[in-house]
């Protein structure tokens, strides 16, 4: 595990602006509200994910599956462009290790990563490290749980029988979150993270990454003598939290922080000259030019990819009703002849109200091949409407009637479109196809009528073959 030494600069205050903004931006989401529910949960008991006043059920998996090809194209598109900053300015790993290394400094001070820190001081440290992975770690899970009431759990802790599943999450969490930041740190980087592995595939000698100007920093000095403009201070190397020289190349352990930029920023002010490390491609170094290439092929590619897959996933957003709807023909009940030629066919229905407000919704046939009188009875009513309160489902027994004609018992089996709508707001709305089959005794009944029927008009009508 490797404390590196503290380094400002203007990378450091700016990566200091950025973590404090989505370390905020963390910790407040959670207590957010939009049209009355969390702003972003996964409420994975209930199977319900609430989304800037929206609820997706897993039934509606294509969202996500869009929303993470789209994920891992920005990743691409970004990676191309500017290498690994997510691992430096907004990792997790990165943000928490130097959040511990801050908390670590104040109150070790210069002693901080050092084996003469007195045990006092780095007990005290430890366990302020311990609380901030618990504080991090319920904010984690106040993604997946209700914050407010996580909070009157810890409010009433005393009176309360039963601990609640996420308080068992809560102290992995802890205790894996403080492992990690505390011991494991920049090897989780180096061993652990495929990022890493996977980012050199879609970067290229045209990527903007922290890059050593070897033309200009090389030779090295060495001892007086002075030849390139790097001084072999080796405060780049001092100051790495990876522990890695970039003076080597392009590292894959380089987590792009930044910190040896700002070394040798303060080392190269003292000779009057620019910074040898910096936010720059291989391509600017070796063709010593500063214009940096935005659009190649790759970036084309990735963007291109990102624009038609985020144009899909807003149409389908657009079009989305927030309604669950299935209705699947009741294969325990099979069509029924109910007397006076009328055939029943029975089905179930389950419906999710994705949304805030109570809703009433008719079901009717909205198209059929079926030319016979139809009836259509949901909730025990022929009226066929039904109540489905805000964010619940229910289940009801639908069945349909139908007087054959000889023409629909020539088939054994239909479709039939079903419309379900809110009475209040004809916009919402969906559809569901189902099947509607005759019983065999009535279909072969009917088919012998409909033999008889045109043998009698071929007889009377020759011209009708
Ligand atoms: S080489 Fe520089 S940018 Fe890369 S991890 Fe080390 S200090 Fe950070
Ligand atoms: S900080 Fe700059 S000058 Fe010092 S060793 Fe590194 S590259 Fe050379």
């Amino acid at each position: 595990m490797i404390i590196s030494r503290p380094m400002s600069g203007k990378i450091r205050t700016a990566r200091n602006y950025v973590q404090t903004v989505l370390i905020l931006l963390f910790f407040i989401t959670p207590w957010l509200r939009w049209n009355g529910m969390q702003l972003i949960r996964l409420d994975i008991p209930e199977r319900k994910f609430f989304l800037f006043g929206n609820i997706f059920v897993p039934q509606e998996g294509y969202f996500l599956h869009l929303f993470l090809i789209g994920a891992g194209l920005c990743l691409f598109f970004f990676t191309s462009l500017i290498g690994r900053v997510w691992c430096g300015w907004a990792c997790p790993q990165t943000i928490y290790s130097d959040v511990f290394d801050y908390i670590g400094g104040l109150i070790q001070g210069s002693k901080y990563g050092k084996k003469d820190s007195p045990f006092a001081s780095r007990a005290l440290t430890h366990t302020i490290w311990l609380l901030v992975s618990a504080l991090a770690s319920a904010a984690w899970i106040a993604y997946f749980a209700d914050p407010h009431i996580m909070l009157s759990y810890f409010l009433n802790f005393g009176s309360v029988s039963e601990i609640p599943t996420w308080a068992y999450f809560l102290g992995f969490f802890t205790l894996a979150m403080y492992a990690d930041i505390a011991f494991v740190r920049e090897q989780f980087c180096k061993y652990a993270c495929p990022y890493a592995r996977f980012q050199t595939v879609m970067m290229d000698t045209n990527s903007i990454n922290i890059t050593y100007d070897f033309n200009r920093g090389e030779p090295r000095r060495k001892g007086t003598t002075k030849i390139g403009d790097c001084t072999a201070c080796n405060m780049c190397l001092v100051v790495c939290p990876t522990g890695i020289d970039i003076r080597e190349g392009t590292n894959v352990w380089c987590i792009a922080c930044g910190k040896c930029s700002d070394a040798c920023t303060k080392q190269m002010q003292k000779e009057g000259k620019k910074t040898l490390i910096g936010y720059w491609s291989e391509n600017q170094i070796r063709e010593k030019t500063k214009a940096f290439k935005w659009i190649r092929p790759r970036t084309v590619v990735y963007a291109g990819g990102l624009v038609l897959v985020l144009t899909v996933l807003n149409l389908l957003l657009w079009e989305r009703v927030p309604l669950y709807l299935s209705i699947l023909a009741d294969r325990n009940i099979q069509p029924v002849d109910v007397g006076d030629g009328k055939v029943r066919n029975f089905y179930e229905a389950q419906m999710q109200n994705l949304t805030l407000q109570n809703r009433n919704l008719k079901f009717e046939i909205e198209k059929t091949d079926l030319e016979g009188i139809r009836r259509l009875w949901i909730g025990g009513t022929e009226e066929a409407v039904v109540e489905l309160p805000a964010n619940s489902d229910k289940r009801y027994r639908l069945f349909i009637e139908l007087e054959p004609t000889a023409l629909d018992a020539s088939k054994k089996s239909h479709e039939i479109t079903l419309k379900v709508s809110d009475i209040h707001d004809p916009s919402f709305k969906k559809t569901n196809v189902v099947p509607f089959l005759l019983p065999v005794a009535i279909a072969k009944k009917k088919n012998q009528s409909v033999a008889r029927t045109l043998w009698i008009r071929v007889l009377n009508e020759p011209s009708f073959l």
